[in-house]
């Protein structure tokens, strides 16, 4: 296999892919694939509870969140949030520090007043507002921020503050990569395809007070409530994406949990901003304290270069190495499933092309 460095649908560990294929055809003697199941089956119900209890012992879920597997990715979340959390309130504070963060905006505008409580755009999105540079609302009825932009390549060091109003998180890109105090959150959503599993499941972790708070207007599969009550089986869930999911879960368990990724982690990117800070040829502009660990964007020093770079890196095995189209460049995500090889083999790859080309 080759190395993948897409920011999503990412790459999977090995060894998870390698258990899904040997299941494939006949999931645990019950002679027939996991997708080819009911929901309701009891083997199903054994998965999907499993992987529940894996991902709450994982991150240290309390007992008063719900953790939901639905579908519609992390953008059917933007509008979600807002139709459930806003309670009759008129207003929402928001975080904007990128893409992502403006996307959830601009959704949570069709409801209500999504004000920005700080926003870096004047910086470039180059960093993240400290504490200090939040101006916060504390009628608001939640506070959202996205802790990694998985465009930007900038992530928060630190989970804002915000009082009584529930905080809540895009964790898309970041969720699993580290250990993370669930109980300063109201709501966390991650859609699956970077850090979890395949595309097509989403999960929310949700604290109970704030369920049950859905507008009246809200389509009923746009409630949290009824997927806590029908433990995420109001109609059919994506099935095999959740049981994926629950390999996935294993495996960081038998990685050493999430605090064996942040060391991992933490050592993968430095590795990479390391090289890239001691290169003339390679730049990253994010503020040395706002750097992501999974997503790290770079240019080369003559953007012409662009396209050669991209072509002999997918040669040399090293795959979706090129930036998002809005921003162009290269990116390098980073994620769990990438093993500190990839950035290994990643570094020596640029340094030879810095030879060649520099
Ligand atoms: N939020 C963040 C931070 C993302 O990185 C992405 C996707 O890349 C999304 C939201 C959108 O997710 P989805 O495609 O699951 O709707």
């Amino acid at each position: 296999r080759k190395f993948n460095f897409s920011a999503g649908p990412a790459a999977l560990p090995d060894e998870v892919l390698q258990q899904a294929r040997d299941e494939m055809l006949d999931w645990h003697g019950e002679g027939l694939s996991i997708m080819e199941m009911s929901h309701r089956s009891d083997a199903f119900v054994s998965v999907a509870t499993q992987a529940e209890q894996d991902l709450r012992e994982l991150m240290g879920i309390p007992d008063n969140y719900r953790v939901l597997f639905l579908q519609g990715g992390a953008t059917s979340q933007f509008a979600m949030v807002p139709l459930n959390l806003l309670g009759g309130r008129d207003s929402a504070d928001y975080i904007n520090t990128g893409i992502w963060s403006k996307k959830a905006i601009q959704e949570a505008g069709r409801y209500a007043t999504a004000r920005i409580a700080a926003s870096t755009e004047s910086a470039g999105f180059t960093r993240v507002p400290s504490q200090d540079e939040l101006d916060l609302d504390p009628s608001a009825a939640y506070v959202h921020y996205t802790p990694n932009e998985t465009i930007g390549g900038v992530e928060f060091g630190y989970v804002p503050e915000t009082g009584e109003v529930p905080l809540v998180a895009d964790m898309s890109s970041t969720i699993l990569s580290r250990p993370c105090d669930v109980s300063r959150f109201g709501l966390i959503y991650a859609g699956a395809q970077k850090n979890i599993g395949p595309a097509g499941l989403t999960v929310v972790i949700v604290r109970d007070d704030l369920l049950g708070r859905a507008a009246a207007s809200a389509p009923t599969m746009f409630d949290y409530q009824v997927h806590a009550e029908a433990d995420s089986m109001n109609n059919t869930p994506p099935t095999f994406g959740w049981y994926l999911a629950g390999l996935v879960f294993q495996w960081l368990k038998r990685q050493g949990g999430v605090e064996a990724m942040e060391a991992i982690n933490r050592r993968k990117a430095d590795k990479l901003y390391g090289y890239i800070d001691g290169s003339d040829f390679y730049a990253n502009p994010i503020d040395a304290g706002s750097r992501s660990w999974m997503n790290v964007p770079f240019t080369l020093a003559d953007s012409a270069l662009d396209k050669l770079f991209l072509e002999q890196a997918d040669a040399a095995g090293l795959l979706n190495l090129k930036g998002h189209r809005s921003v162009g460049g290269m990116r390098a995500s980073l994620y769990n499933a990438v093993p500190e090889a990839a950035v290994d083999a990643l570094i020596d790859f640029m340094r030879e092309f810095e030879k060649s080309n520099g």
